[in-house]
C-alpha cells in the first residue's frame, strides 16, 4: 500500500493487511470489527483468552504484553504489517525496535511511550508548547511529594506517573493525608511503586474528550464529549457538549497543537476540563476513548471507524453527525463467570435506543460489561433515555460454576 495508491487485500487471499492488536477490550473489538469490514487480517492479543476483540478476530494470542521477550516472539510469528496498541502496559521498546523493522505502529512507538508516562506528557505539552495545565510537580519520594503538594496547594490531585483511569489517583486535601496519596500511587501504578504527579485540583464546570482524527487529508475534530467520572472511570457521556464558540474554538486550538506535536495518523481522545472560558489541558490517548463509546449511534462513522480510516492512510473528507446523543456504563460488581443481562424488551422498547454487549465472561470486583446508547432531540433527552434504559436493566449475577 504506497501513498499514491491506497489498495486493499482479502484477509485470507494471499498478501493481506495484518493487524495485530495488542489489548483485546471492548474498544479493540469495535476497531476490529471496523478493520475487517476494510478486509483486513486481525490477530488480538490480550493477557487472557476471550477477550472482546478476540472473540471477533482473526486469530488470537495470549501473552504478557508487557515482558519484551514474550513481544518479540509474538512479532516474528505475526509478522504484523500494522500493530495497534490498545492498551498502555507494553513494552514499547519492543513496540520501537517493530518499527525499526518496518511495522507501522499506531500512531507511533513514540507516541505510545509518550502519551503512557504522565512526565513526559506533560513536559511536552506545558513545558515545550506552553498548553494551559494545572499547577504540577513530580515527586519520587515522599518528601518531594510533600514539598510538590506545598507549591501547588491544596487540595490538591496524586497519581502515578505510570497510570490511567484513575488507577492509584487520590484527591489530598490536607498535608495529613499526603501519606496516604502516597501510598495510594505506590500500590496503584503500572509498573509498581515508582514517581508520581502531584497536581491542582481543578474545580472545573464539566471536562471533555475532544476526538481529534489526524488522516491523510489532515485533521479532524467530533464534536466535543461531555462526561461524568465516578471513581476516576467513566458512567455517562453525550455530546456535544454544549459550549460557547470561543471556549470551543480553544479546545480545538489545544487538541490541534497537542496531536501536530505528537504526529502519526490515527484518533486521539484529548481529555480537557473546562472552567469558567477557559480550556486547560488534562492528557491525551493516541487511540479510541471509553467515553467516545457514543459516537456508535451519533455519527455516520464511529471513532473506531475513524481510527481505522486514518491508520489504513484513507482519508475522511466529512464526519455525519447524527445528533444529541449520549452513552452509559453498565459497570457490574461481583465474583461470577455466569451473567445475565435481561429485562431488554423494555431496556431496548424507546426508538434510537442501542445496546452493546462486550462479550466478557467473568467479573471479580468491578468491571464494565456493556454500554447502554440513545439519541435524542436534546443531549438532556439522550441522557434520559440512556437512564431509563439502565433503570428496566436487570442484571442477574449467578454464583461461580
Ligand atoms: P486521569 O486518569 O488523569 O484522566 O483522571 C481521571 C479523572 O479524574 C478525570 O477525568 C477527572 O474527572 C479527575 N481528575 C483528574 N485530574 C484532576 C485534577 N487535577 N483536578 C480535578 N479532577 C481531576
Amino acid at each position: 500500500m504506497t501513498e499514491e495508491n491506497r489498495a486493499l487485500g482479502t484477509p485470507l487471499g494471499k498478501h493481506p493487511t495484518r493487524v495485530l492488536f495488542l489489548g483485546s477490550g471492548e474498544l479493540g473489538k469495535e476497531v476490529t470489527i471496523e478493520l475487517m469490514r476494510l478486509g483486513a487480517w486481525v490477530c488480538a492479543a490480550d493477557s487472557y483468552a476471550g477477550a472482546p476483540a478476540q472473540q471477533v478476530a482473526h486469530e488470537y494470542r495470549v501473552l504478557d504484553m508487557a515482558n519484551a521477550d514474550q513481544l518479540r516472539a509474538l512479532f516474528d510469528e505475526i509478522q504484523p504489517d500494522i500493530i495497534v496498541p490498545e492498551v498502555e502496559a507494553i513494552a514499547t521498546s519492543e513496540l520501537a525496535a517493530a518499527a525499526a523493522r518496518g511495522a507501522q505502529v499506531v500512531p507511533s512507538a513514540e507516541i505510545a511511550a509518550i502519551c503512557m508516562d504522565r512526565e513526559r506528557l506533560r513536559v511536552l505539552a506545558h513545558e515545550e508548547l506552553g498548553l494551559p495545565t494545572t499547577p504540577y510537580r513530580f515527586a519520587g519520594s515522599l518528601e518531594e511529594l510533600r514539598e510538590g503538594a506545598q507549591i501547588v496547594g491544596y487540595p490538591c490531585v496524586v497519581k502515578p506517573i505510570m497510570s490511567s483511569s484513575g488507577h492509584g489517583q487520590s484527591v489530598v486535601r490536607s498535608e495529613e493525608d499526603i501519606d496516604c496519596g502516597w501510598r495510594n500511587a505506590q500500590r496503584g501504578g503500572r509498573a509498581g511503586a515508582g514517581k508520581v504527579i502531584v497536581e491542582g485540583f481543578v474545580k472545573f464546570d464539566y471536562e471533555i474528550t475532544l476526538l481529534t482524527v489526524r488522516h491523510c487529508g489532515g485533521t479532524s475534530f467530533l464534536e466535543p464529549i461531555g462526561h461524568y467520572q465516578q471513581d476516576g472511570d467513566y458512567r455517562e457521556s453525550w455530546q456535544p457538549q454544549p459550549m460557547t464558540a470561543a471556549v470551543r474554538k480553544q479546545a480545538e486550538e489545544i487538541a490541534r497543537r497537542i496531536t501536530d506535536a505528537l504526529g502519526g495518523r490515527g484518533l486521539f481522545g484529548v481529555e480537557l476540563f473546562v472552567q469558567g472560558d477557559r480550556v486547560i489541558f488534562s492528557e491525551v490517548s493516541p487511540r479510541p476513548h471509553d467515553t467516545g463509546m457514543v459516537t456508535m449511534i451519533s455519527q455516520d462513522l464511529s471513532e473506531f471507524a475513524l481510527h481505522v480510516r486514518a491508520i489504513l492512510g484513507l482519508p475522511v473528507p466529512n464526519i455525519a453527525f447524527h445528533g444529541p446523543s449520549a452513552s452509559r456504563a453498565v459497570v457490574v460488581e461481583g465474583d461470577s463467570n455466569r451473567m445475565e443481562f435481561a429485562n431488554l424488551e423494555n431496556v431496548l422498547s424507546e426508538p434510537d435506543t442501542q445496546m452493546r454487549i462486550f462479550g466478557k465472561s467473568e467479573i471479580d470486583g468491578r468491571r464494565r460489561m456493556a454500554v447502554l446508547l440513545a439519541r435524542g432531540k436534546t443531549v438532556e433527552e439522550a441522557r434520559e433515555k440512556t437512564a431509563r434504559a439502565y433503570a428496566k436493566l436487570q442484571i442477574n449475577v449467578f454464583d461461580r460454576e
